[in-house]
């Protein structure tokens, strides 16, 4: 008894990086750590035909390692590799599959199937047409059903897909009922409206079939029985759209074969998936227990469908009756109804879309002054604006169209020009990698992994892949954006208004409170007009206008950890590479930033009042800036209100709190106060549980980022002025200094810790979310990055494995693009690069954690 390997049909290696292997099986992206990239190719090459492994090793190019090669068939095994039934066992010919169908989507789905030796693929026509409905009703369901015996099917075959067009849906139901005769399994594949439902996988006697999935579609649950259910089988099917044909073909093969080949992975034996213009996406079918042609079946003999049918349908019944489906609470009828959000910065505009896109029963009116202006810096992001803009849990906005409107650059961390003097600095990319391995065995965090080598090459995870296409990365390598100000405002704007946001310009000339004075009645305007909200938004940046000044949440300053206090900002002409990163440079009195745009850089020279003055500041800034155009300054404090809630105002955005922008962490906070609120919105105005909480947890997480901000300036020993001498002698730790001391001890933080397994996993936006600058991820960056002496313990990952690692990335990131290229092409040629990151398949599959 020989066993043979082959290869799974429509699979496809799509190679990303040496280490790392993309391979597409069906419309599945799967991605593999760890494989390598030449072997695999070498190995798909040798498992067509299919082979015994001996055989298969054997046609491998002379010099490949076998052991390693059979542990590369052993680990992909079930997507690209797959285990074919035994000559033997088979017979002569492969299992036979019977395609039912007469148009172009039959002759799709059986092209699809058609896998070298793995599948014999059969065609058959559709029965004739069935009775009308009057005749079917005449007759009834005893009578047989009312395409007649179509008896059509030969011996022998293990699948029927049904792939029908322009066909009685009785002609289907005919088909299904002489399967389910002969007990044997049937695929359905029909065009519905602009889709094409592919599903269920029909195993009589266990699972749903396609009178099923039409009765839920179109009857509902409780319809079912009467002249509408017995009109049925005249209903007639449409034609599917030319454009959905492949994806259905492609889905309902990989489906067919699994069913045949490895019943275990079947996934459509309790749902169906529409194919259309939004994501794929199963959703669950029950068998009717009104369905004439289920009543009709003979159960399928027990075997590894059948009972993998019988487990589907258990676990999706579960979930129809589990704790998912259930309505969530409306608002209680004291619930806050109407909001103000005061103040239309940025952190002003993402409150009142989030409140809007998140809590449906709100009506958001937003009060702005056009008299102050808004701050005008901000610009630097983080992944977690990305997916709050652009995630359908988000505010779902269409990325195509924000990057024609705003033209985003992308940014792939902070590289800091910072540690110690001489050297090139470090980079912290958003990417999680191995801090580790790059300091124990190289010294620095140089090459720790694929985002820090792209940043110092000045380039994105998008690869031209030799053949004039390309392919992006986008998805695996987090990334964030650096916004133009006013774009990025002038667009909020007008998504704000077509969410239906109300908009009053006026300044709040006084505020109203409560006779008991915690909370506030209401605002009155500079023109005498008075306006009241149940709650209150603030979102005034530093004047602070409700929280502080009304209701007096105190101030908690952080100036003992983060000295600085001003800045001067101007605009630089760059060389013409745009730089994928946001640069921060170490500077006599403070430190520079560097947002890069693809006309010019955008620069920020932040710098402690007490040791300069701003003409001193300019005039450094300048000296090390040719070319700089005209200054502005502005001054600011870091700190944050002992309060996010008070009363009925929310503080959002610098009104709450405020940290120097080293990291450009502001607009992530306001994020992560905005997830907070909208999740956890109460639904009574009596609840004090949230606000309460609210504040804790938020001002731990501000702590935590003011303990890491402030790590960052206590050991940076790049200059020696008088302000770094006194950041190195006096900066307050604070939240930091029990980490600082347990790294010295004991470095990396990430290896002991609960947070370890984060650094496997490059996809952290989500995760981005949480109290982040509290991790010891970041520590070990910043620590690590500034070279802080501590005793390491030895890596896990031997030195020769770490080396080839970095040589592999290298030789990726040269065929990375440069950022304004990719920039360009996405925005204006390959919008599907940025589509494909929102809600289209993950680029990270289930197999690799
Ligand atoms: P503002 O932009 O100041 O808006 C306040 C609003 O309140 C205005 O619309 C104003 O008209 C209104 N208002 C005030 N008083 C009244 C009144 N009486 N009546 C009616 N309306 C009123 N963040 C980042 O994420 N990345 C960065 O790179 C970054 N860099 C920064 C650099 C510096 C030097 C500074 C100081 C901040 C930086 N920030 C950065 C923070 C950034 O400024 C804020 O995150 C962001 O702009 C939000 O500001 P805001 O909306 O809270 O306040």
């Amino acid at each position: 008894m020989i066993e043979r390997w082959g290869v799974a049909p429509d699979t496809d290696v799509v190679v990303h990086e040496p280490d790392e292997v993309l391979v597409r099986a069906g419309d599945q992206l799967l991605l593999y750590r760890g494989v390598p990239v030449g072997l695999v190719r070498a190995v798909v090459d040798a498992a067509s035909p299919p082979a015994p492994l001996g055989d298969l090793l054997d046609r491998l190019p002379a010099g490949t390692d076998r052991a390693t090669a059979e542990d590369v068939v052993r680990r992909l095994e079930g997507v690209v590799f797959r285990r074919l039934p035994d000559e033997e066992d088979r017979g002569p010919a492969a299992p036979l599959v019977v395609v039912v169908g007469d148009g172009p989507l039959a002759e799709a789905v059986a092209g699809a199937m058609a896998a070298p030796g793995a599948l014999a693929v059969a065609a058959a026509a559709l029965p004739p047409a069935p009775p009308t409905p009057s005749e079917w009703e005449r007759a009834g369901p005893a009578a047989g059903h009312p395409a007649g015996d179509a008896d059509a099917l030969p011996e022998g075959v293990r699948l029927v897909v049904v792939a029908a067009e322009d066909a009685p849906y009785g002609a289907v139901m005919a088909v299904a009922a002489d399967a389910a005769r002969k007990r044997v399994p049937v695929l359905f594949v029909v065009p519905d409206g602009g889709e094409v439902v592919v599903g269920p996988t029909f195993v009589p006697g266990a699972s749903a079939c396609f009178e099923c999935e039409r009765r839920a579609a179109l009857l509902g649950p409780r319809a079912g029985d009467g002249l509408l259910a017995a009109a049925l089988p005249a209903l007639t099917l449409g034609r599917a759209h030319p454009a959905r044909r492949p994806a259905a073909a492609a889905l309902a093969a990989e489906e067919a074969h699994r069913a045949v080949l490895d019943p275990g992975r079947a996934t459509l034996l309790a749902a169906a998936v529409r194919v259309g213009d939004r994501p794929p996406a199963p959703a669950p079918l029950l068998p009717d227990e009104r369905c004439t042609t289920c009543a009709a079946a003979a159960p399928s003999p027990d075997g590894p469908l059948a009972r993998q049918a019988a487990v589907a349908v258990a676990l999706a019944a579960d979930r129809r009756a589990g704790i998912r489906v259930r309505p969530r609470p409306g608002p209680a009828d004291d619930a806050p109804r109407t909001v103000g959000v005061i103040g239309g910065g940025t952190a002003g505009y993402l409150a009142a879309l989030a409140l809007r896109a998140r809590v449906p029963w709100l009506d958001v009116t937003m009060v702005e002054s056009t008299r102050f202006g808004v701050i005008g810096v901000g610009e630097a992001t983080t992944p977690r604006l990305v997916e709050f803009l652009h995630s359908p849990d988000g505010l779902g906005l269409d990325i195509v169209d924000f990057h024609r409107r705003v033209l985003p650059v992308w940014k792939l961390g902070v590289h800091y020009d910072w540690g110690p003097p001489g050297g090139d600095g470090f980079a912290w990319p958003f990417q999680y990698g191995a801090v580790h391995e790059a300091v124990c065995y190289g010294g620095s965090l140089d090459d720790h992994c694929l985002a820090e080598m792209l940043m110092r090459a000045r380039r994105v995870p998008v690869f031209a892949t030799g053949d004039g296409g390309v392919t992006s990365r986008l998805g695996a390598v987090p990334f964030a954006y650096h916004l133009h100000n006013a774009r990025f405002l002038t667009y909020l704007r007008e998504t704000a208004d077509a969410a239906g946001v109300h908009h009053v310009d006026a300044t709040v000339a006084s505020v109203e409170c409560t006779p008991a004075g915690d909370e506030v009645a209401a605002l009155v305007t500079d023109g005498g007009g008075r306006l009241a909200f149940d709650l209150y938004v603030d979102c005034t940046g530093f004047r602070s206008l409700l929280l502080e000044q009304a209701m007096g949440s105190p101030y908690h300053s952080y100036a003992s950890s983060l000295f600085t206090d001003a800045a001067v900002v101007a605009d630089v002409p760059h060389d013409g590479a745009v730089k994928p990163f946001t640069l921060a440079e170490t500077m006599d009195s403070g430190w520079c930033w560097n947002i890069a745009f693809e006309d010019e850089d955008h620069r920020g020279y932040v710098f402690s009042s007490a040791f300069a003055s701003v003409d001193e500041a300019a005039e450094e800034m300048a000296r090390k800036n040719p070319g700089m155009g005209d200054h502005w300054s502005l001054r600011f404090r870091s700190g944050r209100h002992e309060d996010f809630w008070r009363g009925n105002v929310i503080g959002i955005g610098n009104a709450y709190a405020f940290v120097e922008p080293l990291a450009s962490t502001s607009i992530h906070m306001t994020l992560l106060e905005l997830d907070l609120l909208t999740t956890n919105f109460p639904a009574s105005r009596r609840d004090r549980a949230v606000p309460d909480g609210l504040n804790r947890t938020l001002g731990r997480m501000w702590d935590n980022l003011r303990g890491w901000l402030a790590v960052q300036y206590r050991f940076n020993t790049r200059l020696d002025t008088p302000f770094w001498q006194e950041c190195r002698r006096t900066v307050d730790l604070a939240t930091a200094a029990d980490k600082v001391a347990l790294f010295r001890e004991r470095a990396p933080l990430a290896v002991a810790s609960p947070v370890a397994k984060e650094r496997l996993d490059p996809f952290f936006l989500s995760r981005y979310a949480a109290d982040y600058f509290g991790q010891d991820y970041v520590y070990d960056v910043m620590l690590g990055g500034q070279g802080v002496g501590a005793r390491w313990v030895p890596p896990a990952t031997p030195r020769a494995a770490w080396e080839e690692a970095v040589r592999r990335r290298r030789a990726v990131v040269d065929y990375a693009l440069p950022a304004a290229a990719a920039l360009e092409l996405a925005r204006e040629r390959r919008p599907d690069l940025l589509e494909a990151l929102v809600g289209g398949p993950s680029f990270i599959g289930d197999e690799l954690y």
